[in-house]
């Protein structure tokens, strides 16, 4: 399915796996193949080492968020979850948040009007007040709060 013109959200995701873990590009897209998408999900993925990595081209709608993939790309750093307990972290490497950086400069020249993002700032408002509260974030994706880190 082809992008609108308008890219409205730049959303950064986490893969939700213990550094120690191999998780990559390859490993990723297997996961989403098993769920039933056609391919990876996400536009891009952001390695430990701070290598960005191609995933589904922009041009096309991704798999990444839910009611939100049309207009969005989907940016997915690796790592997130404690290496011991398994539970959410903000884990990333110093590389990571630079690679991010750079790759969000890229973005936004290139789509002025999108806003970034992370995943749980997607969650539904469920009590309607304007804001996205952590009692309702579907999930802690991406383990930090983006657009005061961005902002
Ligand atoms: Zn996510």
């Amino acid at each position: 399915m082809k992008q609108p013109k308008v890219i409205n959200h730049l959303v950064v995701h986490c893969s939700a796996s213990r550094p120690k873990s191999k998780t990559d590009i390859s490993t990723i897209t297997r996961d989403h193949k098993a769920r039933g998408f056609s391919t990876i999900g996400y536009h891009y993925v952001i390695y430990r080492d701070g290598s960005v990595h191609k995933g589904r081209p922009d041009t096309e709608v991704g798999a990444h968020v839910t009611a939100r993939n049309v207009g969005s790309l989907g940016i997915c750093l690796v790592g997130g979850l404690n290496d011991d307990s398994g539970k959410p972290e903000n884990n990333f490497t110093e590389a990571q948040f630079d690679s991010l950086r750079q790759l969000l400069f890229t973005l936004t020249k290139q789509h002025p009007q999108a806003k970034v993002l992370g995943h749980r700032d997607l969650s539904p408002d469920l009590n309607k007040n304007g804001k996205i509260e952590r009692s309702e974030w579907v999930k802690e994706c991406p383990c930090f709060d983006v657009r005061t880190w961005w902002g």
